[in-house]
């Protein structure tokens, strides 16, 4: 039974074998469908369609009211502190971009280096090749990972560690709290990119003395084009404006300008108030979750999926870390590959076949999947909320038929993915 209700978990696919099945949405990972709440709210909302900031008008009141709630809101989420700055972005990668054009600089020269690990997702990787940046490759254990760490931040001149909370790939949760607190010991800062574990766990970055963090709506159950990055206003206020423009002043003269502080600074243009909007109200859906509740769903189609994948002969599941508990220390992500098949192959399969959606390919982490010895890629199924435990079944049965009957279709490359030939 789902945990919450999502729009389109009714969507029917088609097969290529005729007929049509209710799609299996094994993909939240990349995008989680909307939650029914959230759609209806923006509904609610859209009749106030105005420009926030900017008008004295009725729709303009409460757009901007909408807006600015959704910054409390998700402050609230993050436990943020009452100063923390909340920036609506994009999406995780703005927010990160944002990020990187912030970091402190004295006489012209930034004040250290960015560290990260080699099993980050590019958002958390790319943002930092502008500036002056090291990474380490995290060791086999988590344990030894945070060694690592430590005997890096020990060499001096690290200004910032950035790092997942979870795992886009296999869906381990890095120890965040113990991380803040061996970066603030060796006088860095922590940025949390936490993509991936917003939508599954419970997060407060007071407690956990998290600097920043990073998140997008549309993998936390809301519509595309909203994301946030929150933290420490000093940094925020000093920084490169990220996008320069209407808003983002306090002063513009033809011969200089006077930029403003707080979110303004970066938020130049007209926001996404309906993205942020409905971010916010997506995650107080979440917040409300029964705690143990949502994680025994989670983990229950987890350990499924894991068990029957590995009674399947010829499949292999993947993580990184060999200490990781997978009941108390992975969202809901199972990697794995089908030992013969190519892994957008199988992907093609199942979508065809079965009516089962997943992620195939590198997962935009080039340099983990290169460590992990699948250079070509593997298979992600990953779930959340709406999802049921016969999905994780239809993925079962459907890798299942691939190992006894073979492929019921032929399958050809077109621009570079496996597609049914026709
Ligand atoms: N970080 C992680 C861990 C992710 O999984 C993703 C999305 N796959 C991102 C960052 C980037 O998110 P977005 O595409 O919304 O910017």
């Amino acid at each position: 039974r789902p945990l919450a209700a999502v729009s389109g978990a009714e969507i029917q696919a088609p097969l290529i074998h005729g007929g049509h099945v209710r799609y299996a949405n094994l993909d939240y990972g990349a995008s989680a469908p909307a939650l029914s709440v959230v759609s209806a709210y923006l509904n609610e909302i859209l009749p106030f369609y105005a420009s926030v900031h900017r008008g004295a008008g009725y729709a303009s009141q409460i757009s901007t009211s909408v807006y600015e709630n959704a910054r409390a809101i998700v402050r609230d989420f993050v436990g943020g502190r009452p100063d923390d700055s909340v920036i609506f972005t994009r999406n995780t990668t703005d927010s990160l971009n944002l990020l990187a054009g912030c970091l402190p600089v004295t006489d012209g020269r930034p004040d250290g280096d960015v560290l990260y690990l080699d099993i980050e997702h590019h958002a958390n990787l790319l943002p930092w090749q502008g500036v002056p940046h090291r990474s380490i490759v995290a060791a086999d254990t988590i344990a030894e990972t945070i060694d690592a760490v430590r005997a890096e931040l020990r060499q001096g001149g690290v200004s910032l560690l950035a790092v997942t909370g979870a795992s886009n790939v296999t869906g381990e949760i890095l120890p965040i709290r113990a991380l803040a607190a061996l970066a603030h010991e060796h006088g860095a800062r922590i940025a949390v990119d936490a993509a991936q574990l917003a939508p599954h766990r419970r997060i407060d970055i007071t407690a956990d003395d998290v600097d920043y963090i990073a998140f997008s709506g549309h993998k936390l159950y809301a519509p595309f084009g909203a994301g946030v990055l929150v933290g420490r206003p000093d940094w925020l206020d000093a920084g490169t404006p990220h996008l320069a423009g209407g808003g983002a002043v306090r002063e513009a003269r033809l011969d200089g300008v006077s930029w403003a502080t707080g979110p303004a600074r970066h938020e130049g243009g007209s926001p996404n108030v309906l993205g942020a909007a409905t971010l916010a109200r997506a995650t107080q859906v979440i917040a409300e979750l029964d705690q143990d509740r949502w994680h025994a769903h989670e983990s229950a189609i987890r350990s499924f999926l894991v068990e029957g994948l590995q009674e399947i002969d010829g499949v292999t599941v993947h993580q990184i870390f060999k200490d990781t508990n997978p009941d108390t220390d992975t969202i809901g992500v199972v990697n794995f590959s089908v030992e013969g098949y190519d892994a957008g192959l199988v992907a093609a399969y199942l979508s065809a076949e079965h009516g089962v959606g997943l992620r195939d390919g590198r997962f935009c982490a080039h340099p983990l999947l290169k460590r992990l010895g699948l250079p070509s890629g593997s298979l992600r199924a990953s779930f959340g909320v709406g999802s049921r435990l016969e999905d994780a079944e239809r993925l079962l049965a459907g890798i299942r038929d691939l190992r006894t009957k073979g492929l019921g279709w032929d399958y050809v490359v077109d621009a570079g993915r496996w597609v049914p030939a026709n």
